[in-house]
């Protein structure tokens, strides 16, 4: 089994220099080997989503951040593309609307968390709150601040509640992000994606950085694990995040409902 517990962030200090978003550690075999790894890790997946839906009382939250360009789109169409799309809600978060803001901050992030069976998957999320927030001081420092127990709480509850939580930062380097923008300024199909303003977030890069280690030292938790995902490589992000959602889910151990009693011979005439 793919080993994926040196990926999981320990509470504490951490670093993001100790974690190279070029690893394909464990995939010698490169895109080929991941590509076939792949196909299999999404048979075992949607197996498991099917217990986890029939089984209907355990319920699964999964978090997806990283810097623009880092893959969040890509890996949840690749991670996901087996399921069955009735037991998985996707939600992704933009800059808050007019009545998002007039809100708490996780006014907008309660409502969405996943009922029994379900998993969801949030394509960015409150993190924003201490990450781009933070970066560009769009509330002061006193308020950003108080916000890190503030998520240690929420999610405490949410766990308590039947929730089973993991976060995921996808890590690229700076030179991949340089990359992945040009390639979307340089292809047509692309270029929808890309902002001027995009230009503008990439100088801020070490700030960046500096609020994503200080969201994962202050939030990674027993019931709320962050997992840092090498991420230069897609092939190498898709098959590492494939194996958190399932072993995720393994420890979950869903069952299917045991059937009504007296069924033993029945035939259907
Ligand atoms: P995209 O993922 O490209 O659709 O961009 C979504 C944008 O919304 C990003 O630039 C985020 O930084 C921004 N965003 C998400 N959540 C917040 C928030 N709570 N406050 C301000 N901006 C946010
Ligand atoms: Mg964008």
């Amino acid at each position: 089994m793919f080993d994926i517990s040196p990926f999981r962030i320990a509470p504490g200090t951490t670093s993001l220099k100790s974690f190279d978003p070029d690893s394909n550690a464990g995939i010698e075999g490169g895109k080929a080997e991941a590509k076939a790894s792949l196909r299999s890790l999404r048979h075992e997946l949607a197996a498991l989503q099917r217990r986890l839906w029939a089984e209907s009382t355990q319920k699964l939250l999964v978090i997806l951040q990283a810097i623009d360009t880092g893959g969040k789109d890509g890996t949840i169409r690749h991670v996901l593309s087996g399921v069955n799309p009735q037991g998985v809600k996707v939600y992704s978060y933009g800059k808050p609307n007019e009545t998002e803001i007039a809100h708490d901050y996780l006014w907008r992030i309660h409502r969405n968390t996943p009922a029994n069976g379900v998993i969801t998957v949030f394509n960015r999320s409150h993190y924003e709150d201490v990450l781009v927030v933070r970066v560009k001081n769009l509330v002061p420092q006193s308020v950003w601040e108080k916000r890190y127990q503030h998520i240690n709480d929420f999610e405490r509850m949410l766990s308590d509640e039947g929730t089973t939580i993991v976060k995921i930062f996808l890590s690229i380097s700076k030179e991949e992000q340089r990359e992945r923008l040009q390639d979307r300024l340089d292809e047509p199909d692309k270029s929808w994606k890309f902002q001027k303003s995009d230009l503008d977030e990439r100088a801020l890069w070490d700030d960046y950085q500096t609020a994503y280690e200080a969201m994962l030292s202050r939030t990674s938790t027993e019931f709320a694990p962050w997992y840092v995902v090498p991420a230069n490589r897609r092939w190498y992000r898709n098959v590492v995040v494939s194996n958190i959602f399932i072993q995720t889910l393994q420890g979950m151990n869903p069952q299917f409902p045991e059937a009504e009693p007296g069924l033993e011979g029945l035939i259907v005439e």
